[in-house]
């Protein structure tokens, strides 16, 4: 396999924080970027070699990618499987039009899994009103979630009866959604790994994720669970990135539940929980996400310190009704990292960067963390 040479033009389709990180580690290692967003103001964007600001279904911004770029990938994964698949007919996409279309949709995510045999939470999709006439009480309280563009528990309504989830569905303007069993979490995890295209791969330490309504809140690494779930967490993404035929970084939620693993969703792309890997690893998910796309050799995933990661929600830029400038300046020490993604709007549940502090010892870690909160008043 021969890697695409530097320092050949690549496509980010997307311009959120995991593009501009992509953006970072691809031009650490040679290449160039052209970000498409139709926001002007994307955080990739500003970064990126060239910014198309148009939409991602906009055929001449699709035919200047195919004229300039040799490889293409996503940071955004309602980006229409159509686009990917009118530049996987030119240039190299990885992850592929399949993989992603897979991963974009609830409906189809969930039937994958359940038919590939993977574990996965009760569930019943909902397409019509008649659907909703044959689901089993059994199944509530429940989560009706939109089958696509739902994100940081957007598109989520938890519903605890036939009354409630009629009115959810009205709510949903009856499109197309699946209808979950709320499970008594006792943790989730995940796992951020990378699958190159002669079928290498690399699997980052487990991840433990706490969330705060339906948004990620932290991240300690390594995960505290037992070994045997830890390997099976493993075990699932690794035959999951096979059976999608993956190349590419992914992520897999876990949910775990009465003792057992159960998958909630795959992201097509780095994760927010594994943004850990940028302060305790010496290659990044994103340096891992240029590397699969160009044909390079994954490299080292180790953990050269233990972490935890916080999201700094907009909620950190306001006190009561007023916008602050958060004091990011008193926060100083070697180990801990302020990363913010240059997102000029500051709304409350938007993510607008994240902290890692980095240790050796699990309990230090998590008091610099607690002073770090009491600073920023979260
Ligand atoms: P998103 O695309 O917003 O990440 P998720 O399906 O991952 O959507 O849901 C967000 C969070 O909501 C999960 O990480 C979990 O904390 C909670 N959640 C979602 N589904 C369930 C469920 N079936 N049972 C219990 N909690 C859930
Ligand atoms: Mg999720």
């Amino acid at each position: 396999m021969t890697a695409i040479v530097k320092p050949s033009m690549l496509a980010m389709l997307g311009g959120g924080q995991l593009g501009r990180f992509f953006v970072v580690s691809a031009q650490k290692l040679g290449y160039q970027v052209t970000v498409l967003d139709p926001d002007p103001n994307s955080p990739a964007g500003k970064l990126a070699d060239v910014h198309l600001c148009q939409k991602y279904d906009d055929q001449d911004a699709l035919d200047i990618i195919i004229k300039t770029c040799k490889a293409a990938s996503t940071e955004f994964e309602n980006i229409p499987a159509k686009t990917l698949e009118c530049l996987q007919k030119a240039i190299i996409v990885r992850p592929s039009a399949y993989a992603v279309s897979i991963a974009q949709n609830r409906i189809l995510e969930k039937s994958f899994l359940k038919k590939n045999n993977f574990p996965v939470g009760d569930f019943k999709v909902i397409e019509t009103v008649n659907d909703i006439k044959s689901v089993d009480s059994s199944l509530f309280p429940a989560i009706l979630k939109i089958a696509q563009f739902g994100y940081d528990g957007k598109g989520q309504i938890h519903v605890n009866n036939m009354e409630e989830l009629n009115r959810a569905f009205t709510q949903f303007k009856l499109q197309p959604c699946v209808l979950e069993k709320k499970l008594n979490l006792h943790t989730e995890v995940s796992v951020v790994m990378a699958r190159s295209n002669d079928d290498k791969k690399v699997f980052y330490p487990l991840i433990e994720n706490k969330h705060v309504n339906g948004i990620l809140d932290n991240s300690t690494i390594p995960a505290n669970i037992d070994k045997k779930l830890s390997e099976c967490a493993r075990d699932i993404a690794d035959r999951l990135s096979t059976a999608l035929e993956y190349v590419g970084v992914m992520a897999v939620e876990f949910f775990i539940a009465n003792g057992s693993i159960f998958v909630n969703e795959i992201a097509p792309r780095p994760h927010n929980s594994g943004h850990f890997s940028l302060d305790a690893c010496l290659n990044n998910q994103f340096d891992q996400q240029v590397r699969a796309l160009v044909g390079l050799p994954l490299v080292d995933t180790s953990i050269h310190s233990k972490a935890i990661m916080v999201n700094l929600l907009g909620d950190v830029w306001f006190q009561g009704d007023q916008l602050i400038s958060p004091p990011f300046e008193e926060i100083k020490a070697e180990n801990i990292a302020i990363h913010l993604y240059g997102k000029k709007d500051p709304r409350r549940g938007r993510k607008m960067g994240h902290f890692t502090v980095t240790g050796d010892d699990t309990k230090e870690i998590l008091s610099a963390v607690k002073l770090i909160r009491a600073k920023l008043s979260m």
